[in-house]
């Protein structure tokens, strides 16, 4: 980089943008919370405070904003930030739903990434980069961007759902060598079935939550095809391959969220 900034300021913005840089604050009638600053090149002034559906604060911030000025804001918002972790709590989820504009967070495995928008003619094109889902396409009108995302979900559950029940095969000898009939779709209301003629449902929304969540899914499916029902011994076979199982099963009550996406 030439021009006004030296060299040594370029080299001071690359280690900061390295390394995470996180914060917690005693928040009123709730307790320590974290916050992880991002930093946004594109943004000039203003801080953004995102309420992340993992439960903790996301402040955005540009390059140049001082960690201690980041902080001030999330103090001077305590109140408004603590409020808003309640009532998302009260519906059991941190997650909201997102929009379909250009900087809308997106989850992707437990992960977020910002909607950026690309007017461009021809067939909609989905990339994923480091921070961002980049939405290429000719119109860029809500619901034919959510169709684009739906249908990006669905071309990618079809890939790593199948893979995750590959996983499990070989570990449950009760299933044969072969992977049950199975399919994916967007469901409301479950995140997976077994119907009593061994067929498999799964979540398509289930691949915007983390893949060990996903795992849990599947194997809780699985095993049903050993005892359908959730008697005693189900859950010993759970206990079994997923000894923490219950542990993810809370984990993913915070992400319901997702199914009224
Ligand atoms: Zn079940």
């Amino acid at each position: 980089m030439t021009g006004p900034n030296g060299p040594a300021e370029a080299v001071t913005e690359q280690l900061r943008l390295a390394l995470p840089e996180e914060f917690s604050l005693d928040l009123p009638a709730r307790g320590p919370v974290r916050f992880v600053v991002e930093r946004d090149r594109r943004r000039r002034t203003r801080v953004g405070i995102v309420i992340d559906p993992a439960g903790f604060v996301r402040m955005d911030a540009p390059t140049n904003a001082e960690l201690e000025e980041i902080r001030e804001i999330a103090r001077e918002h305590a109140r408004w930030i603590s409020r808003r972790l309640s009532q998302l709590g009260e519906l059991g989820t941190y997650y909201v739903s997102p929009g379909f504009e250009t900087g809308e967070l997106h989850h992707y495995l437990g992960a977020y990434y910002s909607l950026v928008l690309v007017r461009h003619h021809g067939e909609p094109v989905i990339e994923l980069t480091d921070k961002s889902l980049v939405v290429t396409m000719a119109d860029h009108d809500a619901d034919a961007v959510k169709r684009a995302i739906n249908d990006w979900y669905v071309s990618k559950a079809d890939e790593l759902l199948a893979q995750r029940l590959e996983h499990f095969v070989p570990l449950l000898p009760f299933l044969g060598d072969e992977v049950p009939t199975w399919r994916h779709l967007y469901m409301r209301s479950q995140w997976g079935s077994c119907s009593s003629t061994r067929k498999i449902s799964l979540n398509t929304h289930l691949m915007k939550t983390p893949v060990e969540l996903i795992d849990y899914v599947v194997l809780h499916e699985l095993c049903h095809l050993k005892h359908l029902n959730h008697g005693r011994r189900f859950y010993s076979l759970m206990d079994r391959h997923m000894p923490d199982w219950q542990v993810k099963r809370e984990a993913l009550n915070r992400w319901m969220g997702v199914l009224s996406d």
